[in-house]
């Protein structure tokens, strides 16, 4: 038999969907169209099923329904012994997950066990129309070059993508597809693995990837005390607080603030990008957001190429207002000007 179609593997927290799951859905969509295949989607869990029409409606073919209360929760072993098991039942030709804990934990182990390639931390993925292979691009040599590698002798190829570089597609509740509910003899998924606990890593209690509105800093803004502005306007805004990798290399704030192609991919539904002048490293990682409000000074900055609205203006002039206006409507005094 030979290997069709695309396979991604969503994922779940505590028996509720990852977003996650739909990004890859919908890379994965673009990849089966070129290649006029299925897309299958993978859910391991306990009593998951609920969640398959959701994932057809995003894109998927198939849903693959792996259920046993022995994957209740994540725990390395048993969930690359079932999905090793399923990628030999099904044959696709490719197979993502999302390049997260749980994906960057369990791809290497499948990979090895079905004696393939794997291509880490993708951030974009196509395909070659000459030989129908998959194109796995990725930031190498720290970032310094984008290498795109392929898998030419063994199959399933395999790639982890990174969360927030693509949307997911919105809801067909018209779309058709199959689900497959699977199951497996219980002693296969034995382990000397046990979840003691879940601890949550607060040293890391910066989520821009999940944050709705994201400010984001750069060098325009020249000192640290000014980046207090940013942090405020944050704050006034229910937003995270971003920075480019200069301000971070500073020492302004720390790694996990920094976005672009060395530091995290962002995709919120607004992005404030003040003072910083949109390099291509700085742009990879916010782009996809769904609406950016630029403010530099500069009107040839290469920020305004990618802004929905742009303000050529002094920041400093331009953000202690915004913060002004914000705090009197936070106050409650009505804000009108004629
Ligand atoms: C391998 C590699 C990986 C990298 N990874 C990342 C990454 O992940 N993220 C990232 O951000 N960068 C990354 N970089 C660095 C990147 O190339 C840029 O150096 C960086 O993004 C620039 O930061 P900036 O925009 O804050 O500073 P600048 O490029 O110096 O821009 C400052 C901007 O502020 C504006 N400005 C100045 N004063 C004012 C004012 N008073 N009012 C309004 N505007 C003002 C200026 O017009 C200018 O556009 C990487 C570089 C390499 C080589």
């Amino acid at each position: 038999m030979t290997y069709r179609g695309v396979m991604v593997i969503g994922e779940q927290r505590g028996g509720v969907l990852h977003p996650v799951t739909y990004e890859l859905l919908a890379r994965g969509r673009v990849l089966a169209d070129k290649l006029s295949e299925e897309l299958s989607c993978v859910i391991l869990g306990h009593e998951m099923e609920q969640f398959a029409e959701g994932m057809i409606q995003r894109g998927a073919d198939v849903v693959y329904v792996v259920d046993d209360p022995a994957l209740k929760h994540f725990l390395p072993r048993p969930y690359a012994t079932a999905l090793t098991r399923l990628a030999k039942e099904a044959k696709p030709e490719i197979v993502l997950s999302a390049a997260t804990t749980q994906g960057r934990t369990i791809m290497p182990l499948i990979a090895a066990k079905l004696d393939t390639g794997l291509t880490a931390d993708c951030t974009g993925l196509d395909i070659d129309p000459l030989d129908r292979s998959l194109l796995q691009t990725r930031p190498a040599i720290g970032g310094n070059v984008m290498a795109t590698i392929k898998t030419p002798t063994s199959r399933p190829q395999m790639a982890t993508v990174r969360p927030k570089s693509a949307k997911p597609l919105p809801a067909d509740e018209g779309r058709q597809g199959r689900v497959v509910l699977k199951t497996y003899e219980a002693n296969i998924f034995s382990t000397c693995e046990e979840l003691v606990e879940f601890v949550k890593d607060t040293t890391q209690d910066v989520n821009v990837q999940d944050a709705d509105i994201v400010v984001c800093g750069g060098k325009g803004l020249k000192t640290r005390d000014n980046f207090h502005m940013i942090e405020e306007l944050a704050s006034l805004l229910g937003a995270a607080v971003g920075a480019t990798r200069d301000i971070v290399d500073l020492g302004w704030v720390g790694y996990p603030h920094q976005i672009g192609l060395s530091g995290k991919t962002v995709s919120p539904k607004l992005y404030i990008a003040i003072g910083l002048s949109g390099s291509v490293q700085h742009l990879a990682g916010m782009q996809t957001s769904e609406t950016i409000v630029a403010i530099n000074k500069d009107e040839d900055a290469q920020i305004f190429q990618v802004a929905d609205f742009g303000i050529v203006g002094d920041l400093f002039d331009v953000v202690p207002e915004l913060i002004e206006k914000l705090r009197e409507k936070k106050n409650g005094k009505c804000v009108r000007e004629g």
